[in-house]
């Protein structure tokens, strides 16, 4: 134990005297390279007490030709100038209509998508519950663009033809399955399948506080499955209110919406959702009420 202190001693005393050594000789070998260093530069010999100094060699460098400084003349500001902000316009409500697509989504809804994104339109998907989560990104995309998801039933079962409990299940597990995607329910609205509706049906659907999404113009895109036909059908009957119905299930129905959607804008119409539609001309959505738009 006490060799360990005794060495310990030694070793605190010996230590700062080691690395002065060696700081010392750092040091003059520094001194040693600088005065190689200097041996070859040319040592310019000034007499700064009796002021002879190198003589200066005058033109050795092109002097810097300067840009000359041109002042900007300002125009005179004018007395009558008016800013356009002093005058105020009531802003022009544009006429308005509703697209609706059912029976999605598919893998035509994002052509149509990809339509409304580029014209900055809105339109309605009335999807069916049974596809909603193996098309989870189409339903994102739609309500990521401003467009709006509504319940079409579960599996396109008629609500006429079915018991209470069966309509029930129908409208609820879409919008819950909706509603685990977008992370909020869909609104309180239902699009029936065929339309088709009897008092029991609307009486449950009011019950559960839902409202029908009808329509104003009936494409029937379905069945004559030609773009040509559904761009002319639209654009020769669609009005302010109109609320219309096609299915993003058929090639066709896709196709022709690149010409419909800029038709339509150019034409005036703003593409809405529909019950940004309904909401305009009607007021807020009451439960059990049937909404066909304007005709
Ligand atoms: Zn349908």
């Amino acid at each position: 134990m006490k060799r360990k202190v005794v060495f310990a001693i030694i070793f605190l005393v010996l230590l700062p005297a080691g690395l002065s050594a060696c700081y010392r000789e750092i040091l003059s070998a520094q001194d040693e390279h600088l005065a190689a260093g200097m041996a070859s530069v040319p040592v310019l010999h000034t007499d700064y007490e009796t002021g002879e100094y190198p003589e200066y060699e005058p033109n050795k460098y092109e002097p810097y030709a300067y840009e000359p400084y041109i002042p900007y003349i300002y125009e005179p500001y004018p007395q009558e100038y008016e800013p356009e902000y002093y005058t105020y316009e009531e802003p022009v409500r544009r006429p308005m209509v509703a697209l609706t697509f059912d029976d999605g989504p598919s893998k035509y809804t994002n052509y149509i998508l990809d339509v409304l994104e580029a014209h900055g339109a809105r339109a309605t998907f009335c999807v069916l519950g049974s596809r909603v989560e193996n098309w989870a990104d189409v339903i994102l995309r739609i309500d990521y663009l401003g467009s709006e998801v509504v319940g079409h039933s579960w599996n396109h079962r008629n609500f006429t033809r079915i018991n209470e409990d069966e309509i029930k299940r129908q409208i609820l597990e879409t919008s819950a399955v909706i509603e685990e995607i977008l992370g909020f329910p869909p609104p309180p609205i239902v699009r029936a399948p065929y339309g088709a509706l009897n008092a029991r049906a609307r009486r449950v659907t009011r019950e559960l506080g839902y409202s029908f999404l009808n329509w104003s113009l009936d494409t029937e895109d379905w069945r004559h499955r030609d773009a040509q036909h559904l761009y002319n059908f639209i654009m020769e009957r669609a009005i302010d209110g109109s609320i219309i119905l096609m299915h993003d299930i058929r090639q066709p129905t896709a196709d022709a919406m690149e010409y419909v959607v800029p038709s339509l804008i150019e034409r005036g119409f703003q593409l809405v959702t529909a019950t940004e539609l309904i909401e305009y001309f009607e007021g807020e959505l009451k439960p059990g009420v049937e909404y066909r738009g304007i005709r």
